[in-house]
């Protein structure tokens, strides 16, 4: 069975991130959606982990062979506790493609077994990441676009500020 992992911060998952997700899951038998959490950028994150598992797990409830989890080990032990053989990573722009390029060096020297494989983002999602979704909803803009229908009501609430009293 071929397993690929699908890692990130998914903070929260976007459309973009479901693109590749989808992608992932036509090629791969099994698709881990893996929340990674790093221990350094946990104040960083405006959902906790729990919640960003729970909106995945609404997300991708229908793609059958996609399931969720989370880590705050190292991705290649993962990989391997797992016996997964593929890393699957969406690439936006060439500003993505250093820190990937690196990311799987690294990640191939600590488990040789495992290939990172790179889908190039659909047109209509290059430009499109979690911290702008968070952006535009902490002013009240319409994330519809961006993120799943079931979830946006959710990110709408937890993020949209309380319109402040005209200052006089
Ligand atoms: P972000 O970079 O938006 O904070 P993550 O760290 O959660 O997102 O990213 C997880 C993976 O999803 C990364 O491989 C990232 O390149 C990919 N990804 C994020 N947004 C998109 C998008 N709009 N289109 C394609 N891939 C994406």
């Amino acid at each position: 069975m071929r397993i690929a992992v699908c890692p990130g911060s998914f903070d929260p998952i976007t459309l973009g991130h479901l693109d590749i997700i989808n992608r992932a899951a036509k090629l791969f038998d099994e698709v881990i959606v893996l929340v990674s959490i790093n221990p350094a950028k946990r104040n960083s994150c405006s959902f906790t982990t729990e919640e960003r598992l729970r909106m995945i797990e609404k997300t991708v409830a229908g793609i059958e062979n996609v399931r969720v989890d989370s880590s705050d080990g190292l991705l290649a032990d993962y990989l391997r506790e797992k016996g997964a053989c593929a890393i699957v990573k969406g690439l936006r722009a060439v500003s993505d493609f250093e820190y990937e390029f690196q990311m799987s060096l690294a990640n191939k020297r600590l488990n040789p077994e495992a290939e990172t494989i790179f889908f190039t983002a659909a047109a209509e999602y290059m430009y499109l990441s979690s911290s702008i979704v968070k952006q535009i909803a902490s002013f009240g803009g319409d994330i519809s676009e961006f993120v799943p229908a079931c979830i946006r009501k959710e990110i709408e609430s937890r993020l949209s500020r309380t319109p402040q009293a005209p200052r006089k």
